[in-house]
């Protein structure tokens, strides 16, 4: 029979923690914490296959599921020693969502569920304090009414509201007993007015009713949203979780908390957390209470006056220091915990692997690796390639005037300024014109998701460090400050006031993640200072891997940046860009206007001159390091003049007829230019360009390695190349340049001539065209474009689509199609290897940046990577993490041939 049903509880569960993809994260971790022998509340998962099964057959449920429901609740009760619905001993349950990867509150939670006009007495009862147990009804009748019987929450806000008018009080807190019991009744009412029938009062009616509340949830805005903006596939299916109530508010011995098992801000390695006394979960998410710091050096450095969990519950706070070295032993990772104290007593509630910045994410691998807890391979294992980027994030010039206006928590760092906006929808308003917002609300929720995602930066007057928009920010990336309090947000008048300072939307704002500091206009910025941290797992991924990482690079800012981040040689010169601006564009287009080769080695000599300095200084910089030099390869549309205005200006600039520049304009006016004349093409038909720049770049050789210890390292590379011929004729040409100089400068170089592979025919032709290329870099830009039959200038429009449906997985001009794209690059490498074995291959199209794609390229075996320069960190990690995993498939593959590692002092993986 099907299992559909996981139990936990007791030292002992059904499921593990590898089986979060049919237990979801919440629930594999439930089941491990529980066999580890950590204090969780018993409970059982309702697996995501569940899920799936109610979503293809018209929201029903398999037919076991009610017997094994009925099972595990009895277990439940055998744990706990409470009945269900019992009217002196009654067991009450939390329901909970829970996928594969975390969804924070995107989908719904029904708390102190098995309430009704019997049990809440008993549980006054066995409480002892009936103020506590009404209002733990009241909470439960609002959250089952919104979440389960879809009625809006303000319907019962009112008469809290009104409730507490009478008593005569401001806070929820401050009601009695007795008024919670009337607002109970008041609430029941609202039910019955609503939609016409009584308030569940059978618990198991309760319980169906919340497990299908939750799944359906999987389908609400929210969940979808997030699903996209995290590449969550719908079929996952989200797993319940029904697990036995404790509660954090039953008195000053019990309380509720969060924490991280280290500094998710920093990585520091402290524990770090927030808690309430006598509060339920909820409590300190919504920020509307002060959390409490856990620990006394926490509470010292913020400054607060409240006492800390070390302080108020020390044995509890030892305990808990104690699970959280076992959870980090166990995990090997920093843990995101939640807890609850109920009278004295811990138990734990979730833990899951922490959300964390990209420098505490760095911090946190190098430390774990040092302390021995993990291996180097499983600290660089356990990076996101992508989160290198956050590395990245420019912070606020220390030298820059700021006007601070206030202060709130440094939740999420980076800095960020922008015209502010008061709304998600605003926000993705603004952004999609083209404005950069700052979002500020009083706190977030996950309605607001999509705005969050717009804005380049986030603030909040209300909530802390684990509040909804730091633990959102912080994983987008996105800078944040959180619980600005000085700050008064007016929606209605959409501004913000600080003292006498307002700020209105459309003015502009500045935040400082990392200070927590909001300022007024915007602060010129200063890009990032690398962290140790950042250096050590570089060094490490460079330990590991095979392939080289090389930039695409034109200008010489470009190609030190490169060199700062690590590049090992420039794999793309695109020629053409050297020449899109100022005056350059204008001896560019000469050329190309020119209608005789007399008019076109006029212009040739002005571009000859240009294109030397700047390969001189690439060559300079790169000391010694490859340097792929391109032949031109420019989609003429890009250069040539197309309104009445700039032919006529062109026809200045260049000292021609306007009339021939328009007829010159309709001559190479192309279809599609992106298959035109272009890339070896123009070599051809122009036989001079090709002289032009194979000159200038064997000049520069000569005049670099005249005056440097390292000789620069030429290679000339033809675009565009689809057959043997065309390689033939321009090798011919460059070979006899460069005779030419070496005669003229007396001196000699060294120099490889090679060719792109970006058309589908050359990949067919590899092995010949071996014969004459010395090295072959793959176009992949162009060779998906051609492979696909997609152009790259408009596929845009439809691609998205494509993604939607499930039709490609992923955009094939970002991440390698490894069947078709990629079978062609493997046949190419093996063609063009079993003629020269020693020949050098890399990648230069975008995807050379991708870590998918980086994987692609060492299964294939290239031997480089080449990627924009803001890239070359994230390649250098993707390659390390490419080869660790060829590396681990092998050893497996051949564990009885005793293989030696290729690195020695990384342990095989
Ligand atoms: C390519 O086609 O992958 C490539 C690097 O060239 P470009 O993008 O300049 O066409
Ligand atoms: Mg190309």
């Amino acid at each position: 029979m099907a299992k559909w049903v996981y139990n936990f509880g007791d030292g002992k569960a059904d499921g593990r923690a590898e089986m979060k993809n049919l237990l979801g994260g919440k629930g594999a971790n439930l089941a491990e914490m529980a066999s580890i022998g950590l204090p969780v509340p018993p409970g059982f998962t309702l697996t995501t296959e569940v899920c799936t099964h109610f979503y293809k057959n018209d929201c029903n449920y398999p037919k076991e599921l009610t017997q094994q429901v009925e099972e595990a609740l009895t277990l439940v009760q055998q744990r706990t020693g409470r009945v269900f619905g019992d009217s002196s001993n009654p067991l009450l349950v939390s329901v909970r969502s829970g996928a594969r990867a975390s969804m924070p509150g995107m989908m719904d939670t029904v708390l102190n569920l098995g309430l009704n006009d019997q049990t809440v007495e008993a549980l006054a009862k066995k409480s002892g304090d009936r103020r506590f147990a009404f209002d733990s009804y009241r909470r439960f009748v609002q959250m089952y009414s919104d979440v389960v019987l879809g009625i809006e929450i303000n319907h019962f806000e009112k008469h809290l509201d009104r409730a507490k008018e009478k008593r005569g009080v401001k806070q929820d807190c401050e009601l009695l007993a007795e008024d919670l019991e009337k607002l109970v009744k008041s609430y029941k009412a609202v039910v019955q007015l609503e939609l016409g029938e009584e308030f569940p009062e059978d618990p198991k009616a309760q319980l169906w009713g919340a497990i299908g509340a939750v799944f359906n949830s999987w389908m609400n805005q929210r969940a979808k949203t997030y699903r996209q903006l995290h590449d969550i596939p719908e079929w996952w299916g989200t797993a319940v979780n029904v697990q036995a109530m404790v509660f954090g508010n039953m008195g000053n011995d019990c309380a509720t908390g969060v924490a991280f098992t280290r500094d998710p801000s920093t990585g520091t390695n402290e524990f770090y957390g927030e808690f309430l006394v006598n509060a339920q979960g909820e409590d300190v998410v919504a920020g509307i209470r002060t959390p409490q710091e856990l620990t006394i050096k926490a509470r010292k450095s913020h400054g607060s006056d409240l006492p800390s969990l070390e302080e108020v519950m020390p044995n509890i706070f030892k305990e808990l220091l104690s699970v959280r070295s076992q959870l980090e032993n166990h995990y090997k990772d920093m843990q995101d915990i939640e807890f609850t104290i109920q009278q004295g007593k811990l138990y734990m509630l979730q833990t899951r692997n922490g959300k964390r910045t990209a420098p505490a994410a760095l911090q946190i691998a190098v430390d774990m690796a040092k302390e021995g807890l993990i291996s180097k391979s499983q600290a660089l294992m356990s990076l996101k390639p992508d989160l290198i980027d956050q590395l990245l994030h420019p912070t606020l010039d220390p030298k820059a005037k700021k006007e601070v206006i206030a202060k709130g928590l440094p939740a999420s760092p980076g800095a960020a300024g922008g015209k502010v906006v008061f709304s998600a929808d605003e926000a993705v308003r603004r952004s999609k014109d083209g404005d950069k917002v700052i979002l500020v609300r009083i706190e977030t929720s996950p309605d607001d998701i999509h705005g969050l995602h717009a804005a380049e930066g986030v603030l909040t007057t209300r909530g802390g460090m684990t509040s909804h928009a730091a633990v959102v920010a912080r994983g987008m990336g996105r800078p944040c400050v959180a619980g600005a309090g000085g700050i008064t947000v007016d929606y209605a008048a959409a501004k913000l006031t600080v003292g006498s300072v307002t700020v209105t939307e459309g003015q502009i704002l500045t935040i400082d993640g990392s200070t927590g500091e909001v300022m007024v206009g915007e602060v010129p910025t200063v890009p990032p200072q690398l962290s140790g941290s950042f250096g050590i797992i570089m060094e490490w991924a460079d330990e590991v891997r095979d392939m080289k990482v090389r930039a695409n690079a034109e200008t010489p800012a470009d190609a030190r940046q490169a060199k700062e981040f690590g590049a090992e040689g420039i794999g793309l010169v695109r020629t053409e860009h050297m020449f899109f601006d100022g005056q350059r564009i204008v001896a560019m287009r000469q050329m190309i206007l020119a209608t005789d080769e007399n008019d076109r080695r006029q212009a040739l000599e002005k571009l000859l001159v240009m294109q030397r300095e700047d390969i001189i200084e690439l060559f300079k910089i790169m000391d010694g390091m490859p340097v792929t030099v391109r032949l031109l390869d420019p989609p003429l549309h890009e250069f040539i003049p197309h309104t009445e205005a700039e032919m006529a200006s062109v026809a200045k600039a260049a000292g021609v007829p306007l009339d021939r520049v328009r007829r010159r304009a309709a001559e190479l006016q192309e279809a599609n230019p992106m298959l035109g004349h272009r890339g070896c093409r123009l070599a051809i038909t122009y036989p001079e360009i090709c002289e032009m720049q194979a000159r200038a770049i064997f000049e520069a050789a000569a005049e670099v390695g005249r005056s440097s210890k390292k000789q620069p390292v030429a290679e000339v590379m033809v675009p565009l190349v689809a057959t043997t011929e065309e390689l033939k004729l321009l090798k011919g040409v460059i070979e006899k340049t460069a005779d030419a100089v070496k005669k003229e400068q007396g001196i000699t170089f060294t120099y490889k001539v090679g060719t792109m592979i970006e058309l589908p025919r050359a990949a067919l032709q590899a092995g010949k065209l071996a014969e004459m290329a010395e090295f072959f870099s793959f176009g992949t830009n162009d060779l998906t474009q051609t492979t696909y039959g997609l152009s790259r200038d408009d596929a845009g429009s439809f691609l998205p689509e494509y993604k939607a449906k499930g039709i490609v997985e992923q955009d094939p001009f970002v991440s390698l199609d490894p069947d078709g794209v990629g079978e062609l690059i493997t046949m190419a490498v093996q063609r063009g290897r079993s003629t020269r074995p020693d020949m050098k291959m890399g990648i230069c199209g975008e995807h050379g940046g991708d870590p998918a794609s980086i994987e692609v390229c060492e299964r294939i075996g290239l031997d480089y990577v080449s990627c924009s320069p803001f890239r070359v960190p994230v390649a250098r990690l993707a390659a390390a993490q490419s080869a660790l995993k060829t590396q681990g498939e092998k050893a497996k593959q051949s564990s009885t041939k005793a293989t030696k590692p290729r690195v020695q002092n990384f342990g095989p993986w």
